[in-house]
Parts: structure tokens; C-alpha cells; sequence
């Protein structure tokens, strides 16, 4: 990827990168065939890989996570379910209201910046059978967690939440869409992270770095109802192995290089805590996600995506005062020194 001083410094979001050439010949090459008759190998392949690396049954490839994330729900619950879930989880920000629009679900938000206890879960379950309450049938966790700056949900608290789930008869949901960075980031084997949950998603696009693709895995009795769910949602596509076999061979050469990504978003954070004006809490930089919140007297968070646009860097505001930096594979430690130059120049300005 050429990179030069006039080359955008893109940290809006590890999707953003583009497939390398050897990817691009990979994709070219594919083995595929109508994924909807399973005559598919690229996808069959991936299906089966991802299956064994979370150490589950079965799993199926989804155009996007979000609908992953939707067919679990569908699985999962029945219209008018309650599901517990952390707080600004994506399922409840990110997606349009889908949730509240194809599996009819509400959710309950606990905790505080995206992880949560077996306690919140508990004290917010709602029993099954009551002539008032609506039934909690699901609890999910999203690890890493996005909003909370890619916070890895610790996972003592996970096997918890999960057995105390099991106990009261409620299903269990992992979004891992960043599981691999918080694999990589606490050097776990990701099959240990996905273990105590009845259904877990991967994305293949994010820092992984292929152009699209999801995996939903879990036993082969919910997998199979799942593919239902997809065809029903019109996600059931058919040579969909162009996009596997981009997934199956990013797992092999992207996946240990998220760990640069964690150092060059630590490399991000120091350089912003050098200034006054910027508060974050480096803590909660365990992964490749920088979360800041602009201090009184900088400017917002509006203004510092308009001026780092204007000197080559992108990013997201994610609140009135909130920003979003997420580093990936096409952006280099270089690059992400110099980004927090100008980051923190900005927030030093007036208003
Ligand atoms: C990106 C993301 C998704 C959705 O993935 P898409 O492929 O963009 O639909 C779901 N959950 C989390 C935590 C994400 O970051």
C-alpha cells in the first residue's frame, strides 16, 4: 500500500483497508460454486476451519456481521424476549433498530462502558412465566467491546455470566466480531473465549482485513436453524467463496500482526495523553480502538474530525465531545505517531 505525506492517515475504522495483491490473487483463484446447493469449497473450507479454531460444531458464513448478529437473535429468542446486554453494545447502536425490527426483541443494558458482571445480569433478568415482565432468553457480550475503546471483556467475568446464565435457562451470545484482537491481546487460544457461549460471530473484515464476511458458529442443531434465518433475511448468496477464501487466508496471514495494531494504538495514546486537553483513560486501550473525549476548552468533536480531515486524518466523532481512532494493517506506526501529532495540535487549539 503506497503511503506518502499526501496518503490519507484513515482511522475511521479497521474495515477500511483493501485486499494486498496476494489477497486480490487468492480471491481470482477461489474454488467456488453455488454455496446455497454447499458446493462451495472455498466457503465450505472456512466454515470448517472457523468451526474448529472457536472449537464449536458447526458455523456458517454471513455477508456481514450485523446480519450475524440479527440470525442469532432469530435463533435465539422469540418476539417480545428480553436480552441483556452491556452497555452501548452494537446490536443496540449500530444497527438501525434491526433487532427491534426482525427478531422483536428489547434489550436491557447493564454494566457501565461495556463489560458487565454475573450480578448486573442477574439483578436484570426477568423470570419466564410472569403475567407482566417480558422473559429474559438472552444475554450476549460483545469482546472486544467497541464503544468502550475495544475493551477486552474479562474472562473469568464471561464464564460467570454464562454459568449463571445456564443455571436460570437462558442462551448464551458472543458478537466477537474484534474476538482475534482480544485473542491476540491476552494471548488466549480464541476457542477458550468462545467456549462458554451457545453461539459466538467473527467478522473476517475488520482487522483481519478481508473485504467482507462473518462467521456464525455454534452447535449444529442452532447453526442449521441459522441458515434458515439467513435465506430468510436474503443473506443466502452463491459463489460466496470469493469472500472465504480472502477470510481463510487473512486467518493465516493477518491474524498474529494485530498485534502491531495493538502497539501502534498504544503508540496513538501516549502521544494524546501528552496533551492537556484530551481525556482518556489509557487503560482501556487493551486492542487496536482509541476512544477520547475532547476536555472544556478544546474543540469538539465535530471540529476535530473537520480539521484532521483537512490535514490528512480521518476519524469518527462518536459523541458531542467523543472521538474514535481505530488503527488496522494499512496504517503504519509512522503514520499513527504523525496522526497523533496532529491530533493533539488540534485539541490545543481554540475552539
Ligand atoms: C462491525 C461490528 C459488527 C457488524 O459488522 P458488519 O460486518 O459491519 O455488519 C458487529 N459487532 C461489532 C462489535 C462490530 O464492531
Amino acid at each position: 500500500m503506497p503511503t506518502s505525506a499526501t496518503t490519507p492517515i484513515d482511522l475511521r475504522s479497521d474495515t477500511v483497508t483493501r485486499p494486498s495483491e496476494d489477497m486480490r490473487r487468492v480471491i481470482a483463484q477461489a474454488d467456488v460454486g453455488d454455496d446455497q446447493y454447499g458446493e462451495d469449497g472455498s466457503t465450505n473450507r472456512l466454515q470448517e476451519h472457523v468451526a474448529g479454531l472457536l472449537g464449536k460444531e458447526a458455523a456458517l458464513w454471513m455477508p456481514s456481521g450485523t446480519m450475524a448478529n440479527q440470525v442469532a437473535l432469530k435463533v435465539l429468542t422469540r418476539p417480545g424476549d428480553e436480552v441483556v446486554v452491556g452497555h452501548e453494545t452494537h446490536a443496540v447502536w449500530h444497527e438501525t433498530g434491526a433487532s427491534a425490527a426482525n427478531a422483536g426483541v428489547q434489550f436491557r443494558e447493564v454494566g457501565s462502558g461495556g463489560p458487565f458482571t454475573a450480578a448486573d445480569f442477574l439483578a436484570a433478568r426477568k423470570p419466564r412465566g410472569h403475567v407482566i415482565f417480558p422473559p429474559t432468553t438472552l444475554v450476549e457480550v460483545e469482546n472486544t467491546h467497541n464503544r468502550g475503546g475495544g475493551l477486552v471483556f474479562p474472562q473469568d467475568e464471561v464464564e460467570r455470566i454464562c454459568a449463571a446464565a445456564r443455571e436460570h435457562d437462558v442462551a448464551t451470545y458472543l458478537d466477537g466480531a474484534r474476538l482475534w484482537n482480544a485473542a491476540v491481546a491476552t494471548n488466549r487460544d480464541p476457542a477458550e473465549l468462545t467456549a462458554p457461549f451457545d453461539m459466538a460471530m467473527v467478522a473476517l473484515s475488520k482487522g483481519l482485513g478481508a473485504p467482507g464476511g462473518s462467521v456464525l458458529v455454534g452447535s449444529a442443531d442452532l447453526i442449521e436453524q441459522a441458515r434458515r434465518y439467513r435465506r430468510m433475511l436474503g443473506g443466502a448468496m452463491r459463489q460466496t467463496g470469493h469472500y472465504a477464501a480472502a477470510g481463510l487466508w487473512a486467518l493465516e496471514h493477518n491474524y498474529q500482526r494485530l498485534a502491531e495494531d495493538h502497539e501502534n494504538a498504544r503508540i496513538l495514546t501516549e502521544r494524546l495523553l501528552q496533551s492537556g486537553r484530551i481525556d482518556l483513560d489509557p487503560t482501556t486501550v487493551q486492542t487496536n480502538i482509541v476512544v477520547f473525549e475532547l476536555a472544556p476548552g478544546a474543540p469538539d468533536a465535530a471540529t476535530m474530525v473537520e480539521r484532521a480531515f483537512e490535514r490528512g486524518v480521518l476519524l469518527f466523532a462518536f459523541g458531542a465531545r467523543k472521538v474514535r481512532a481505530a488503527t488496522h494493517l494499512q496504517v503504519t506506526r509512522q503514520q499513527c505517531v504523525r496522526a497523533g501529532d496532529i491530533l493533539a495540535e488540534i485539541a490545543e487549539e481554540a475552539a
